[in-house]
């Protein structure tokens, strides 16, 4: 469990944007002496994406070549939910396929609606090293499979055609130019 006033005394990790190299590498998995460092990383990783505000961060965009991702998509009225996925995978999902935007913390201010399996069943291990599994719907589903994507080296604009990634990425390079 990461508890919330060790998120909320955390410093933030910056969050990279594409295209920065690591985004694109596949991850690799964790190992039981990862977790040291990890629980210290994983509140600074938390507090970033509740800046930001966003529902997931995987390892990759705050720089980390290892399989672990964040998602909580909670509410921001009601109580947080936050996960850590250690190692995970997808293990089942359903054939019926959905349509939902999606937006990137990497890919600042990009949107475009990716079809994804509407259901999947997660495989994972919490920071206390059990394997755990998650089935899941809706906005969860959507991003658990987005983080697992970034574990890959996959970003959502792979799902889409190759003019409209093209589209997003020049206009992303564009908006970042500006910005600096
Ligand atoms: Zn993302």
């Amino acid at each position: 469990m990461i508890e919330h006033d060790v998120i909320a005394q955390a410093t933030p990790m910056p969050i990279l944007v594409a295209p920065q190299a690591v985004l694109r590498q596949k991850t690799r998995l964790v190992r039981p002496e990862d977790m040291d460092g990890l629980r210290t990383i994983i509140p600074r990783m938390f507090a970033a994406m509740y800046q930001a505000p966003g529902i997931g961060l995987a390892a990759p965009q705050v720089g980390l070549g290892m399989r672990f991702a964040i998602v909580d998509v909670s509410d921001k009225d009601g109580p947080r939910n936050p996960i850590v996925l250690i190692n995970p995978e997808v293990i089942a999902e359903t054939d019926s396929m959905a349509a939902r935007e999606e937006g990137c913390l990497s890919l600042p201010n990009q949107y475009a609606e990716v079809v994804r399996p509407e259901a999947v069943r997660v495989r994972y291990q919490d920071m206390e090293g059990k394997v755990q599994e998650l089935e899941a719907d809706d906005l969860l589903a959507t991003c658990l499979q987005h983080e697992i994507d970034h574990l890959e080296g996959i970003l959502f604009v792979d799902h889409l055609s190759t003019l409209k990634r093209n589209m997003i990425m020049r206009r992303l390079a564009k908006e970042q130019r500006q910005k600096h």
